[in-house]
């Protein structure tokens, strides 16, 4: 769905009630942020988005920047308080591809730059098609990078916290630049840390090989390295596969899986399944 087309019409504000950097002060800026809701019957699952919007300059025809954020929290908001939320919000640059300039992000900007007591004007929330199974016996196999950990986030609180019955295996690959873009599982912020001593639970790290090089993360390799687990689960009809950050990862995937499933056939036909039978979803930042 393109941004022009989500309903802006009914906006709120949210007051910022904390902004932390989650990275270090030698790699990219990404923001543990919260906001308090100022609209009584917001409501929203995990898995779902909020729209911020930013006043933009009347030259450009449009009244508002709108950019999509997932929401980090589970439904039971943070600090037990559903009226607040928490986003991860990665400071973003455009860069020319000519003259190679890096110019601000404007929404990404606004967010990092908003301290305490700051007021952000949102909308929504958005999207029910990237949301944990109900059935507590389903495995999940989330794959994410960087920022794309938001969901997995407020899946994981969802599950360790509010749905104490949950049985299945649940198996986390997640890649970042370096060890401190691990987000939540840094020296910073290591708040998902905690679901380690989940029998349940599983997280497989990747890194980018070159980090200050640009060289991308790593992430196939990782899941290459543990293709058995990762395939042996993609087979139990009982698994949900959830895919989050930048689109390229998908492409990626589908390399890894084929060679796990022998043949671009097989993997196709097991993909094409999932798909149909809606244990197979995406969410991708751009
Ligand atoms: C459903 C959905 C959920 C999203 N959730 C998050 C989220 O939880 N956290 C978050 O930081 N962003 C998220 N994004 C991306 C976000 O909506 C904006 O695109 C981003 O903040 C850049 O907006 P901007 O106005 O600052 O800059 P723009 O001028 O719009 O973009 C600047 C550049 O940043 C690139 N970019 C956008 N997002 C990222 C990213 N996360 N990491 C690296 N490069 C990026 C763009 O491709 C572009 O080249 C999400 C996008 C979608 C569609």
């Amino acid at each position: 769905m393109k941004l022009t087309e989500y309903d802006i019409s009914n906006p709120f504000t949210a007051t910022v009630t904390k902004s932390e950097r989650i990275t270090d002060e030698n790699t990219d800026e990404v923001r543990h942020i919260n906001l308090r809701i100022h609209h009584p019957s917001f409501q929203f699952i995990e898995g779902q988005s909020v729209g911020v919007l930013v006043e933009a300059p009347p030259v450009f025809g449009n009244e508002n920047y709108l950019r999509l954020y997932s929401i980090a929290s589970s439904r039971r908001g943070e600090a037990e308080d559903a009226a607040e939320i928490s986003l991860c919000v990665r400071r973003c640059f455009l860069i020319d591809d000519i003259s190679g300039e890096r110019h601000p992000g404007v929404v990404s900007h606004h967010l990092c730059d908003a301290r305490p007591g700051d007021q952000i004007r949102m909308t929504g929330p958005y999207g029910r098609h990237f949301m944990p199974p109900r059935d507590p016996t389903c495995n999940l196999l989330m794959i994410g990078v960087g920022t794309g950990i938001a969901p997995f986030r407020a899946f994981l609180k969802h599950i360790y916290e509010d749905r104490q019955e949950w049985q299945g295996k649940i198996r986390l690959f997640y890649g970042a630049k370096t060890g401190m873009d691990l987000l939540y599982l840094n020296d910073k912020n290591g708040d998902l840390a905690t679901y380690y001593d989940e029998a349940t639970f599983k997280a497989f790290e990747a890194l980018s090989p070159r980090p200050h090089f640009d060289v991308p993360v790593d992430i196939s390799s990782t899941i290459a390295d543990n293709a058995a687990e990762a395939w042996d689960l993609i087979q139990d009809p009982k698994t949900h596969v959830y895919i989050s950050g930048l689109s390229r990862l998908e492409e990626d995937l589908d390399q890894v899986f084929t060679d796990a499933a022998g043949t671009l056939e097989v993997w196709e036909a097991v993909k094409a399944e999932m798909i149909e039978q809606g244990r197979w979803s995406t969410l991708f930042y751009g």
